[in-house]
C-alpha cells in the first residue's frame, strides 16, 4: 500500500500547512478533512486539523513525521466549516493555523480527552392541585420567581446558561425546584424539528405593511444568497421583522444564527426570542465557560439547537442546517476583532451566507457606510423602516451652545431646567458621558505637572472610589501621589469630569432623586448590570448616568430626556471614521428617549454648535449626514469606495518599526497606493512604539495581489527580528 500523507493546520504563527504521514495502524477508517489529529511539532504535541486528506509529499520522505493519534470523538469539523475557515484565512491573509485556533472553542484546541456531561434543561412539572395557589402567592410575593416559572413553563426545556443570561439566579431556580414547580432533565440530543407549539402566537404582532414587505422579501429569497439591509430607526420594529422572518426557516427545520454585539448588555432581546419560539436555543458569549461554549458548538453542529444567538465569534459556529443569518446592529464596532486575527464578523457572515447559499439580514438604525453604500449601489436589498412601530414618536434632538450658558459640573442651565421638569413629571433622565472614572487626568495646580502613564505617554484617569490612577490604554495602575513629584506642592487636583464624578455631583444637585451609574466600572461584578437595568425599569432610579454601554439596545420606557454632555471630542479627529462613529453613537443614544408612548427629548451640549457636521446631523438626520459624508469619501477616494489594509509594526524602540516598514519595496506593487509609514494615532502604547503603512487600491483583487507581494518580502527584511508586525484588512482604527 502506498504511504498516506496529510496536510494539517497547526496553531503556530507560520503561514503554512504541515505535512504528516498516517501510519498504517491509524489509516482505517479513512482519514477525513476536518478531523482532529495529535501531532508532534518540535518538542510539543499539538492538535492539528486535517485540511487535505490525500496530500502529495514534497519533502524528503524520511523527514516526514507520523501523526501520533487520531482523536476519535464527536468534535471533528465539517468539510463546510473547514472551507469557510479557509476562506476567512485567505481574505485576511492570516495564518490558517491561527484562524482555526481562534475560531474553535478552547477545548477543541487541547489534546486532553473531552468529556461533556449530557446537556440538562429545566422544565415545568405537571400541575398539581396546589400549583395555582403556589403560583398566585409567587406572583404577589416573588415576582422574579414567577417570571422565571413563566419562561420555563412556556418551553419544553431551557438551559441554565439561557436562564442565567436572562438574569435569573441559581437561588431563584432552587426556590422553584423546592416548591416542586420545576424539574431538571437531560436534553435529548435529537435533531430539532418544528412542532405545532413551536411558535408562541400570543405576543406575535400584526406587521405594518412596511414590515410585512421586508419579511416577505426575505422569505422569497430563502435557499439562495442575498443580503438584506434593514435600515430602521430605533423602535421601528426590526426585531419583530427578524422574528417573523425566522418562522419559515424554522418551519423548514433549518437553523438560524443571530449575532448581536453584546448579549449580556441586552437580555431583553434574548428574552423576545425565548418568548416567541419554543425551541432549543444555544448561546455563545463571553459569560460562558469552556465546557458551555463547546456544548453550544456541539448542539449547533448536531442540529439539536434551532437557534444560535451569539456575539462576534459565533460566526464560526458550525451549523449543520443553517438557513438564515441575522446580524443586529451591523454598524457596531465590537463586531470587529481588534487584535491578532482582526476579522469583521459582519463581513465573514456575508462570506458564509454566500458559501452556503442562504440569505443574511443586517439590521441597524445607523448603517455603516460600507453597508449603506452596498445598499445604495444595489448590491444589497435595501429596506427602510422610517416610522417607529406602535405608538411612540421619534424624539427631537436639540443643540445647546455651551458658550452661551452657565455651566455647573458639565451641566448647562438649560439642561438642569429640563432635568427638573422631567423629574417633576415622574419620568427618568439619561445623561450620557463617554468617559468613565472620576476625572480623565490629575495635575499639579502650582507647576502644572500632569500624572502620565510612562508606557503610553497619556494621562492617568483618576478613580476616586478605588483611590487609584488607572491608564485606560494599557491598564497599568498607580497610587495617587500625596504631593507633586515635580515641585512638592500638595495642590494636586482632578482635571475634567468622568461618570464617577458626575454621579457624585448629581447627588448634591438632585438630593431627592436616586441616581444610578452604568459603566464598565460599576458593572464589573457578575450579574450587576442585569440588576441595575432591572432597578431602572422598576423605577428605583430617576437619574441614569452612563457611558456607551447605555447606548446599546436597551428599552427604557420611562426615559423621556436624554442628554449628551460632551460631543466635542469627536468633532476634530483626524481619523476619517471618527465622524461616522460619532454620528452613530449620537443617534443610538438619542434612540433611548421616548421609546414608549411618552414623547422624548434629546439635548446635545457642545461648544461648537455651528460645526457643519453637528448641524447636518441634528437638522437633517443620520441619512442626510451619511449621504453627504459618502460623497466626501468618494471624492477623497476613501473607503468604502476604495479598499484599505494596514501593515502594523511595533517595537520597544521608536526607530525599529519605521525602519522595518521603510525597508519594504513598494514601487513594484501595481495599482496599489501607499501612505506612510506613519506613527499610529497613539504612537506609544503599553511601552511599544507603533507605526503603520496604509495600502490602498480601487479593487479588492488589486489590494489582495499587492499584499501578497508585500508579504513575500517580509522574510528577508533586515529588521524582522526586532519588530512585531501584523496585517489588518479593512482597518477601522488607525
Ligand atoms: P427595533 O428592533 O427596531 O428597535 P422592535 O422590534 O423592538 O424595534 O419594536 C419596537 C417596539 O414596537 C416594541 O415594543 C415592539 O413590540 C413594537 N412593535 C414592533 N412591531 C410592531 C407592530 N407591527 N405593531 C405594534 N407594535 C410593534
Ligand atoms: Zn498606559
Ligand atoms: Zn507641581
Amino acid at each position: 500500500m502506498p504511504e498516506q500523507y496529510i496536510q494539517v493546520a497547526i496553531p503556530v504563527p507560520m503561514r503554512q500547512l504541515f505535512t504528516y504521514r498516517v501510519p498504517e495502524t491509524l489509516s482505517s477508517p479513512a482519514i477525513k478533512v476536518g478531523e482532529r489529529v495529535a501531532v508532534s511539532f518540535g518538542p510539543r504535541k499539538v492538535i492539528g486539523i486535517v485540511i487535505d486528506a490525500q496530500a502529495q509529499c514534497d519533502f524528503e520522505v524520511s523527514k516526514v513525521k507520523d501523526i501520533t493519534t487520531r482523536l476519535n470523538d464527536n468534535f471533528n469539523l465539517s468539510q463546510s466549516l473547514v472551507s469557510f475557515l479557509q476562506l476567512c484565512a485567505h481574505y485576511y491573509h492570516h495564518p490558517f493555523g491561527d484562524v482555526f485556533q481562534q475560531a474553535l472553542p478552547i477545548l477543541l484546541r487541547k489534546i486532553e480527552n473531552i468529556t461533556l456531561s449530557p446537556p440538562m434543561v429545566w422544565q415545568a412539572q405537571c400541575p398539581r392541585d396546589d400549583t395555582n395557589i403556589i403560583l398566585d402567592k409567587l406572583k404577589k410575593k416573588a415576582a422574579k420567581q414567577f417570571a422565571l416559572y413563566q419562561i420555563i413553563s412556556s418551553h419544553h426545556g431551557i438551559s441554565w446558561v439561557e436562564l442565567r443570561t436572562l438574569g435569573y439566579s441559581k437561588t431563584q431556580l432552587n426556590a422553584l425546584q423546592s416548591k416542586g414547580l420545576i424539574i431538571e432533565k437531560e436534553q435529548l440530543a435529537e435533531q430539532y424539528t418544528w412542532q405545532e407549539d413551536t411558535l408562541n402566537q400570543a405576543d406575535r404582532l400584526v406587521l405594518s405593511s412596511e414590515q410585512a414587505i421586508i419579511v416577505s422579501a426575505i422569505n422569497h429569497s430563502l435557499a439562495q444568497f442575498s443580503c438584506h439591509l434593514i435600515d430602521g430607526v430605533t423602535g421601528s420594529g426590526k426585531t419583530e421583522v427578524y422574528l417573523q422572518a425566522m418562522e419559515e426557516v424554522l418551519a423548514n427545520n433549518q437553523q438560524v444564527l443571530v449575532i448581536v454585539p453584546e448579549i449580556g448588555l441586552t437580555p431583553q432581546t434574548l428574552n423576545r426570542f425565548e418568548q416567541r419560539f419554543n425551541v432549543p436555543i444555544a448561546l455563545h458569549h463571553s459569560g460562558l465557560n469552556d465546557k458551555e461554549r463547546l456544548a453550544t458548538w456541539l448542539s449547533a453542529q448536531q442540529g439539536s439547537a434551532a437557534i444560535v444567538i451569539g456575539t462576534r465569534s459565533a460566526v464560526f459556529t458550525p451549523l449543520h442546517r443553517l438557513g438564515l443569518i441575522i446580524i443586529d446592529e451591523e454598524h457596531d464596532s465590537s463586531l470587529k476583532q481588534q487584535d491578532s486575527f482582526r476579522y469583521h464578523c459582519r463581513d465573514m457572515a456575508i462570506l458564509r451566507a454566500r458559501q452556503l447559499n442562504i440569505p443574511i439580514v443586517l439590521g441597524t438604525a445607523t448603517p455603516s457606510f460600507e453597508s449603506l453604500q452596498n445598499a445604495l449601489s444595489g448590491k444589497y436589498s435595501y429596506h427602510q423602516l422610517v416610522n417607529r412601530a406602535g405608538k411612540s414618536n421619534k424624539a427631537k434632538i436639540a443643540l445647546i451652545d455651551m458658550n452661551q450658558q452657565q455651566v455647573e459640573f458639565g451641566l448647562s442651565g438649560t439642561l438642569k431646567q429640563e432635568m427638573k421638569q422631567t423629574l417633576a413629571r415622574g419620568e427618568q433622565v439619561l445623561l450620557f458621558l463617554n468617559r468613565r472614572g472620576y476625572a480623565p487626568a490629575i495635575n499639579c495646580q502650582e507647576c502644572h505637572w500632569l500624572a502620565e502613564c510612562q508606557r503610553c505617554d497619556k494621562p492617568y484617569t483618576l478613580h476616586q472610589k478605588q483611590q487609584l490612577l488607572i491608564c485606560h490604554h494599557c491598564g497599568s495602575q498607580k497610587r495617587i501621589p500625596p504631593q507633586c513629584p515635580s515641585c512638592g506642592s500638595i495642590r494636586i487636583a482632578p482635571l475634567g469630569q468622568g461618570t464617577e464624578q458626575l454621579e457624585s455631583r448629581l447627588e448634591d444637585l438632585f438630593p431627592e432623586s436616586s441616581i444610578v451609574r452604568i459603566d464598565r466600572d460599576s458593572t464589573r461584578k457578575k450579574g450587576e448590570l442585569t440588576k441595575l437595568l432591572q432597578e431602572v425599569s422598576d423605577k428605583k432610579h430617576q437619574l441614569l448616568v452612563g457611558t456607551q454601554m447605555l447606548a446599546k439596545g436597551h428599552h427604557f420606557p420611562d426615559v423621556t430626556l436624554v442628554a449628551v454632555l460632551d460631543v466635542d471630542g469627536a468633532l476634530f479627529s483626524f481619523d476619517f471614521r471618527a465622524s461616522e462613529q460619532m454620528a452613530q453613537l449620537l443617534i443610538q443614544v438619542a434612540g433611548r428617549a421616548g421609546r414608549a408612548s411618552k414623547p422624548g427629548k434629546v439635548l446635545v451640549q457642545s461648544s461648537f454648535v455651528d460645526h457643519p457636521l453637528l448641524q447636518d446631523l441634528v437638522h437633517n438626520g443620520y441619512h442626510h449626514f451619511a449621504h453627504q459624508a459618502l460623497t466626501e469619501r468618494q471624492q477623497a477616494r476613501l473607503p468604502p469606495y476604495t479598499f484599505q489594509a494596514l501593515l502594523r509594526a511595533d517595537a520597544n524602540y521608536p526607530s525599529y518599526p519605521e525602519k522595518f516598514l521603510r525597508a519594504l519595496t513598494l514601487q513594484s506593487l501595481d495599482g496599489c497606493e501607499f501612505a506612510g509609514p506613519v506613527p499610529a494615532a497613539m504612537e506609544k502604547k503599553a511601552g511599544k512604539f507603533r507605526y503603520h503603512l496604509i495600502i490602498q487600491a480601487t479593487s479588492r483583487k488589486v489590494l489582495h495581489r499587492g499584499i501578497l507581494q508585500l508579504l513575500a518580502q517580509i522574510p528577508d527584511n533586515e529588521w524582522l527580528g526586532k519588530v512585531r508586525w501584523s496585517l489588518d484588512i479593512d482597518p477601522i482604527d488607525l
